[in-house]
């Protein structure tokens, strides 16, 4: 279809009606979903009491009760037309994954009956050879386990074609390591737990679990389908690999918070009804900065649970955007030179007794809690910023890192001016005026902290806002399981060394608040040099944070190291979130994940000059030789026909340009290639081939500028990004 022709198909399109599932929310809201209530319904007591006694206190369930839940789990979705279940798991490959299996089975009669039991609920064994093992897996030894997860509800996909019933897993090998990103978080969560409880006893013998919350901010774009399928590149790599920028960008500022187009409009509405079916809390929707690009956030939620329903959410966008003829683009950086996309992670810690230990109390007492958590958060993050950079490196994430517009890849955190005075009075021991008696104890170096919250950073990427902390350099394709799997691991293993040190202090017969106080100050004196106030995106602050010695590691093969170092393969293995051998593993598919995507691209890249771009820029200095030809034939001066000349020419330099540097890709690639050793050919792949991408694309950009606009066949950027 040629260019003009997409566009008059577009503006025919409209936006396409919505059913609403039902008049109230409430009617609807979950109504897919193996909640609670459900369980309540469809199982016995004593199921129901297993799978609480599961989810509150991790107790296995046992085989019979197994049968018991699998029998009401099944009834549950019969009434809801299921036809199939499938263990639905997020293998390393990055999108979920799932196998259905019908519930029906032939019976000696030859009738079908209803089949689905404690066995087939608790464990299945998917023929997985083909997805990413880092090398604990071989293919003859393919078999896999996936292991039901009682902690995050089943719930109910429904199809036009007949709906499953979808249970959350785990995904491990025979062997019992982990090749999901499931299994180490839980295993990380369970840390933090442990270690955050333990704290939590010095000043609240009612505090014995905690959970990590989670609020996920997700940003895409969206384009027609008919633009995304005429863009090879869009379509295989994710990202428009040329394409020159368009007269007006985001420099008008005018679609942030915008009014939201019709047509989005009722794509939106359509996803979210779809998700609060599944019991996904979305609250909010919003125009994002870049023309055609938007945002959606569901209230937080507990970690394990916030990671799967944004897994879920992004297959939801996915399948719904096809109804809309729309395409949902999930890359971290589709378009050059308008801001990219990111999935800011808004991470708290919550008690039993329903405290929020990130939000400041009203009491001293409730604010050294804070404070302690506060503190060994930052310490956490300055003793391990190179890891949480890890954690957020991907392919598509180092275009938006340090991109000007995206937090830089150095990592810093912001905590606002009054907590940083906080910090400074901790630092220097200061009594503070507000100085009360707590009961018997008296405490008076605990600072009354009343929050402005209008004190906001949008330029850090791990930034305090009140009563969280804000993630907010993860990458918008990303499975947030990687980076809460770091955060979650550093958290714990910060705070079990202050308890350490706390304890020291108190055995030298001090007291425990005297204890708690020196530990603090002596955190804050060695983490602040991670802190920082001012704008993220400048020059300034690469130098500054240089000066400071702060890492500012721009490409993820050389992130990626931060990983496998002894410091934390040891916090890794001791906090019992990955042993060495998975841990080796997850590094080598993440480098080996990265290596795929840039030969995707370079791939694509050379495939559109030559077949697409090479051949439009040659067609139309054919119309202009010909014009030359046909002028010099009725008697016109070759001075008279420089502009022509000047035309061609520009088009023959370019063209010889983009022609060389796509052979020297193809050679940089096939050395590359010839290399063993992951790591090091994921850093050829970083150094060598990818500086060719630049080179091409920018010759191409200026072609797309001077070729005639009916010789150009790939829909331009205003297009796709006003045409809706
Ligand atoms: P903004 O960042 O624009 O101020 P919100 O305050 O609405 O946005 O919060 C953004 C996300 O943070 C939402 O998903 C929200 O549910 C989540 N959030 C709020 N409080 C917490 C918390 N205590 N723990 C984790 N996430 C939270
Ligand atoms: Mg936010």
């Amino acid at each position: 279809m040629s260019r003009s022709s997409i566009i008059s198909t577009i503006q025919s399109r409209g936006s396409v009606p919505i059913a609403f599932p039902a008049e109230k929310l409430t009617e609807y809201y979950a109504t897919n979903v193996f909640n609670d209530a459900a369980i309540k319904k469809f199982c016995s007591k004593e199921a129901y009491q297993a799978i609480r006694n599961a989810v509150d206190k991790t107790t296995p369930i046992d085989r019979k009760l197994a049968n018991d839940v699998a029998e009401g789990m099944k009834q549950w979705a019969l009434s809801k037309n299921v036809t199939h279940y499938t263990h639905w798991f997020q293998p390393l490959t990055g999108t979920t994954a799932e196998k259905h299996d019908a519930f029906f089975e032939p019976d000696s009669n030859g009738n079908a009956i209803e089949v689905f039991n404690g066995k087939a609920l608790v464990q299945q064994e998917p023929d997985a050879s083909s997805f990413p093992s880092g090398g604990i897996r071989n293919t003859f030894e393919a078999r896999g386990y996936t292991a039901w997860d009682p902690s995050s509800p089943a719930f109910v996909m429904e199809y036009e074609s007949g709906n499953t019933l979808c249970i959350p897993t785990v995904f491990v090998s025979y062997t019992g390591e982990a090749l999901d990103y499931k299994t180490p978080l839980l295993k990380a969560l369970n840390a933090v737990d442990k270690a955050t409880v333990d704290v939590c006893q010095y000043f609240d013998k009612k505090i014995t679990k905690t959970w990590s919350s989670l609020g996920i901010e997700q940003e895409y774009f969206l384009v027609d389908e008919a633009f995304f399928n005429a863009r090879p590149d869009l379509m295989l790599s994710g990202r428009t690999l040329f394409g020159a920028a368009p007269a007006k960008g985001q420099q008008l500022e005018d679609h942030y918070f915008g009014a939201i187009p019709e047509r989005i409009h009722s794509y939106m509405v359509d996803f979210e009804h779809e998700a609060m079916k599944l019991g996904i809390p979305l609250k909010t929707r919003h125009n994002e900065v870049a023309p055609g690009q938007y945002e959606c956030a569901p209230m937080f939620e507990e970690i394990n649970l916030a990671v799967d329903h944004n897994a879920l959410l992004m297959d939801l966008m996915e399948k719904v955007s096809r109804k809309h003829k729309l395409k949902v683009l999930l890359h971290e950086k589709p378009f050059a030179g308008i801001n990219g996309s990111g999935k800011h992670n808004n991470w708290s810690l919550i008690t039993n007794t329903g405290v929020n230990l990130l939000s400041p109390g009203a009491t001293p007492q409730s604010n050294l809690i804070f404070l302690t958590i506060f503190i060994n958060v930052i310490k956490a993050v300055h003793d391990n910023a190179d890891l949480l950079r890890a954690s957020i490196a991907s392919a598509g994430n180092d275009f938006r890192l340090g991109a000007n517009e995206a937090p830089p890849a150095i990592m810093s955190v912001f905590v606002g001016t009054q907590l940083h005075n906080i910090l400074n009075d901790v630092e220097k021991n200061k009594p503070n005026s507000e100085a009360r008696a707590v009961g018997s104890i008296k405490i008076d170096k605990i600072p009354e902290i009343l929050l402005d919250n209008t004190d906001r950073n949008r330029t850090s990427p791990f930034a305090f806002t009140g009563n969280k902390f804000e993630f907010r350099a993860v990458g918008s394709s990303a499975n947030s399981a990687n980076a809460m799997t770091v955060l979650n691991t550093i958290v714990a293993e910060t705070l079990k060394q202050f308890k350490a040190e706390v304890d020291g202090i108190i055995k030298k017969g001090k007291s425990k608040e005297e204890a708690i106080m020196e530990t603090l100050r002596n955190y804050v004196k060695k983490s602040k040099n991670i802190i920082f106030e001012g704008n993220g995106y400048s020059d300034e602050w690469v130098r500054e944070a240089a000066k400071r010695g702060l890492s500012n590691i721009k490409t993820t093969p050389r992130a990626l190291d931060a990983y496998v170092t002894p410091k934390s393969e040891k916090m890794f293995i001791e906090n019992k979130v990955f042993n060495k051998r998975e841990l080796h593993a997850r590094h080598e598919i993440m480098l080996e994940t990265y290596i795929k995507k840039v030969q995707i691209e370079a791939r694509v890249m050379g495939e559109m000059a030559y077949s697409n771009i090479i051949p439009a820029a040659l067609q139309y200095q054919k119309v202009l030789i010909d014009s030359v030809v046909g002028m010099k034939t009725i008697g016109i001066a070759k001075t008279k026909m420089t502009s022509q000349l000047d035309i061609i020419n520009e088009i023959n330099d370019r063209v010889t340009v983009i022609k060389t540097q796509v052979d020297k890709m193809i050679g940089e690639r096939m050395k590359a290639n010839r290399m063993a050793d992951t790591h090091k050919k994921a850093i050829a792949y970083c150094d060598k081939v990818k500086p060719h991408f630049d080179l091409i694309r920018d010759e191409v950009d200026k072609l797309e500028f001077i070729v005639a606009d009916n010789y150009w066949h790939l829909p331009k950027y205003r297009e796709m990004l006003f045409i809706r």
